[in-house]
């Protein structure tokens, strides 16, 4: 098949704060970054509300609002920011081979990958409608409306126990519902969790229906040994069943870890190919922060120009 060949020297995929901070950076370093937004340009952030954690804004600013702000700042700096898709990769030889909205082939000297993870979700049709308006997949960045006020927290692995412990904090009851018997948790995390008094759990419960008409009021378990259910008020709910990572088209070329997160070689975002530098969620399952992510991708652009100079 005949495509359109663009050859670039720094093609970043994935545009949440680590890739447009990656695009800032390698813009202002003259490597004309062409960028490839992805599915949801803006990344997780897009679907917050207010951020009130990322230094530099002392009155908050919304997530869309922000990340519309790192997008400007990219853009007014040189970086070429496109609405489109990666769908294929070949990093077996250089320039790197990429496949742009199954049209265009992209010849890239170097790539930032910034594609990110997603927020699984339960599935259900409440929590859908509710989304926003006490539904929420990130306690570290909502927990705070829900001061003095009940909570309930689904999940059981590490981060289940890690948000519940931070919002019990601030609320002034945490119902943490785990479907099965036992945690996934680590025993240390396990014990700060039932060792905390506003922590109560629920085990062997699923969420049968999260209530409330335009916001959540209280949330319906079901007991999955006798099916009895029971309704819980509370103004929060707070999903924490995992994140995936969106790295399935590396796989078999960068090197991951067993649930899909790129493995970047010690203090840098080196990947296992030289000249594929990886930087945000995708490579990230603990701190996951938005500055945390913006400062990762400020690596990935330095150590891809210096990476690039020495190769020329
Ligand atoms: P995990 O995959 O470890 O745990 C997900 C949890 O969600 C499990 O308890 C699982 O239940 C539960 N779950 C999944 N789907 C559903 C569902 N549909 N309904 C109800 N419950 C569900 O994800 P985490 O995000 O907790 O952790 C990811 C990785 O990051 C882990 O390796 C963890 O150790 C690490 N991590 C480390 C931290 C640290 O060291 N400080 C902090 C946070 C994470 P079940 O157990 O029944 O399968």
């Amino acid at each position: 098949m005949n495509q359109e060949v663009e050859i670039v020297e720094c093609l970043i995929i994935g545009s949440g704060p680590a890739g447009y901070t990656a695009a800032i950076y390698a813009a202002r370093a003259d490597m004309k970054p062409v960028m490839y937004e992805g599915l949801q340009p803006g990344g997780q952030l897009t679907i917050t509300t207010d951020v009130e954690n990322y230094p530099g804004y002392p009155d908050g600013i919304m997530g869309p609002e922000m990340m519309d702000n790192f997008k400007k700042q990219a853009v007014r700096l040189g970086a070429d920011v496109r609405y489109g898709l990666i769908t294929k990769v070949d990093f077996s030889k250089r320039p790197f081979i990429c496949i742009a909205d199954e049209t265009k082939e992209i010849h890239a000297k170097t790539v930032i990958i910034a594609t990110g993870a997603s927020a699984k979700w339960l599935g259900i049709p409440s929590e859908q409608r509710l989304n926003g308006s006490g539904v929420s997949a990130c306690a570290v960045c909502d927990g705070f409306f829900y001061r003095g006020k009940d909570v309930a927290i689904v999940g059981a692995g590490d981060t289940a126990c890690e948000e519940a412990s931070y919002l019990a904090k601030l609320c002034t009851k945490v119902h943490m519902i785990v479907r099965r018997d036992e945690f996934r948790a680590s025993k240390a995390m396990q014990h700060r969790v039932m060792n905390t008094p506003n922590i109560e759990i629920h085990f062997n419960s699923e969420t049968d229906e999260i209530l409330g008409d335009n916001v959540v009021t209280g949330v319906r378990i079901k007991n999955t040994k006798d099916n009895s259910t029971k309704e819980i008020d509370i103004t929060g709910f707070f999903v924490a069943i995992g994140h995936t990572p969106n790295t399935g088209i590396f796989k078999g070329q960068l090197d991951m870890d067993e649930q899909g997160y790129l493995i970047t070689k010690h203090d840098s975002t080196y990947t296992n190919i030289e000249g594929v530098f990886a930087c945000g969620d995708a490579q990230d399952k603990i701190y996951r922060q938005a500055v945390t992510a913006a400062g990762s991708g400020c690596m990935a652009a330095l150590d891809a120009e210096r990476w690039l100079s020495a190769q020329e």
